[in-house]
Order: structure tokens, then C-alpha cells, then sequence
């Protein structure tokens, strides 16, 4: 039902008690490898609510790669579309203090070898797919031979992370955009209102047919051009242990649902319970809630 076309990272964390500074060096808790990128969290976050999920990505020929490709098939995913070589897999190093606060380095690796040229190759997993959930952890060049193949009852879904600036082409499709805060400032740039929902209008105005904003703790905003609706969606109060993975966790369960032909609010009801079941447990793939466990909620 879904293809998720997007990165796939090692993320290498250490504890420390405090950064190194230059030249410094510190010692650090052991090495966790965890695998994470937002294309490989979402195409795992969706699969384990029962979704049908397929990933386009690349990854390296190397233990990282093995990885990811080894817990993508353990979460029923079909890796089919997971292309290796061209690069070492992508890696985020982490560092994380005692606050909790990290330091992040990504190496994106064989994520900046997908190329619009293995989209047109993947023609047929495209094809196949109701929904395509893509976000900016690969080159943007991609992204847009993704908005331009997606065909007219293709649902496009796209969320800016890393935000950067969209080409219009690609905004025209995006149904809807997805972005939290943080995102959403970036794109408006210095024409960004006060509230959530100037913010949802003014995105709207850059041409998706839709826009979803997500709030955190408070869920999200639901906004449909065709409509006009422009609608808050409340998140399930939780105790939040660890954000970490929740907008990838969000998107896949929206993206999903829409591609089994739920309407955009109907959608994000379900998405804000599969994002608040996420931030209960630590870690990104390991946070991600089955059906059984949102419903639980
Ligand atoms: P991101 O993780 O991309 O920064 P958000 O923080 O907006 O995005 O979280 C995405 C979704 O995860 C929210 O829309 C909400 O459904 C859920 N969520 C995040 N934080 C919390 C929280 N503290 N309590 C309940 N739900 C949360």
C-alpha cells in the first residue's frame, strides 16, 4: 500500500558527561547502533501497525547496511526497493549528555547516491504503491523525479526534514505536507504568523492541496485546501519518555491510512495515537506502537 522513499542511517550514539572541546578528547558510555535515517523509520513504523510498506533506499555494501536491511525484513517490510554500494551507508553520530540534550553528526552516505535515475528505475514499485511518503534525507534532485513519476491517484506525501527550500513542482503535489513546527517556520521564512494556524494558511498558499502541521504534545492541525477545513487534532495525554522517531511515526501511520482511502482527518486522529504511543518508549524503531498497542492507548 505504502512506499517509503527515503534514508536509511546507522545512528552510532555514546553517553557523555560532557562535549569535547577542539582538540579535546573525552571518554564515552559503549556504543549503541541503532537503525534509524526517517525513510527506514517510517517504512518500520508502518509495517508494524499492518501496513503493507515498501523501501526505496540506499544503503551501503557494510555491516551498517546489513543492519538496516536486517530489521526493515524483520518488521515485514519489503526491502526489495533497498539498493546497496555506491557508498558507505549513511551514519549519524550522536553524542548525548546527562540533560539528555544531543550533538548529532550525519555522514549521509550512500543516501546522497539515490539518484532521480534509481526512481525511474524503481518504475514499477512506484507504480504499485496508493501512497508515497518521501522526506529530505536524500538529494532533493530525487525527491522531484518522486513528485513528477507519482502518478494522479498516486497520494504524494512529503515531509520537509531536513527543511529546506521546496521547488514549486514539488509543493503542487504534496498531499499533504508535513511539518512541525520547526519546519514550518523555515519554509515561511519571515512571513510565518503567530499561531499554528496562520502558519497552516500561509502553507497552504505555497500550493499543497493540503497541509498538516504537527504540535507535539498538543497533536496536530489538519488543513485541506479543498475543503477549507482547518481543524486541531488533540494528541492522547501520555507520559512522554522520549520523543525521539514520533513525526516519523506520525507520517507513516497518516500516509498509510490515507492510502487505504481514509480522509485526511480521519488520517491524523489515528496518527496522533500512533505518535503518542511512540513517545512512551526510548529509542526511534524500538518506540514504534502495533495496532494492538494504539488501540491499547
Ligand atoms: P517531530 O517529532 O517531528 O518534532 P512533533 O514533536 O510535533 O514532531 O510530534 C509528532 C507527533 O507525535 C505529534 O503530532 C503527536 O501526535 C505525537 N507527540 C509528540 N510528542 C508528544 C507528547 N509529548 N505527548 C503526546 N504525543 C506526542
Amino acid at each position: 500500500d505504502l512506499l517509503v522513499v527515503g534514508s536509511a542511517n546507522a545512528d552510532l550514539v555514546i553517553g557523555v558527561e560532557r562535549r569535547p572541546a577542539p582538540g579535546e578528547t573525552v571518554l564515552g558510555s559503549d556504543l549503541a547502533v541503532h537503525p534509524g535515517g526517517k525513510g527506514a523509520n517510517q517504512a518500520v513504523a508502518a509495517a508494524r501497525l499492518g501496513a503493507g510498506a515498501a523501501l526505496l533506499a540506499r544503503v551501503g555494501d557494510d555491516a551498517h547496511g546489513r543492519l538496516l536491511l536486517e530489521s526493515q525484513r524483520a518488521a515485514g517490510v519489503d526491502t526489495a526497493g533497498v539498493l546497496v554500494g555506491g557508498a558507505p551507508t549513511g551514519v549519524a553520530l550522536i553524542t548525548v549528555d546527562p540533560s539528555g540534550d544531543n550533538s548529532i553528526v550525519v555522514s549521509p552516505g550512500a543516501n546522497a547516491r539515490l539518484t532521480p535515475q534509481d526512481v525511474r528505475a524503481a518504475g514499477s514499485l512506484l507504480a504499485a504503491a496508493r501512497v508515497v511518503s518521501v522526506q529530505l534525507e536524500i538529494p532533493l534532485e530525487t525527491v522531484a523525479e518522486v513528485a513528477r513519476t507519482v502518478s494522479s491517484d498516486t497520494r504524494f506525501v512529503l515531509n520537509p526534514s531536513p527543511p529546506a527550500p521546496l521547488p514549486e513542482q514539488v509543493l503542487a503535489v504534496c498531499d499533504p505536507l508535513v511539518v512541525n513546527e520547526h519546519e514550518a517556520l523555515f519554509i515561511l521564512g519571515g512571513t510565518a504568523g503567530d499561531t499554528p494556524e496562520d502558519r497552516a494558511r500561509g502553507l497552504l498558499a505555497l500550493g499543497p492541496r493540503s497541509v498538516v502541521v504537527t504540535l507535539g504534545a498538543a497533536g496536530a492541525l489538519v488543513a485541506d485546501s479543498r475543503t477549507g477545513d482547518l481543524v486541531r487534532v488533540p494528541s492522547p495525554k501520555v507520559d512522554a519518555v522520549d520523543t525521539t522517531g514520533a513525526g516519523d511515526a506520525f507520517t507513516a501511520a497518516l500516509a498509510w491510512r490515507l492510502g487505504r482511502g481514509e480522509g485526511l482527518l480521519e488520517a491524523a486522529e489515528f496518527a496522533v495515537q500512533v505518535g503518542a504511543a511512540a513517545v512512551t518508549r526510548k529509542g526511534a524503531q524500538d518506540s514504534f506502537p502495533t495496532a494492538d498497542e494504539v488501540s491499547a492507548l
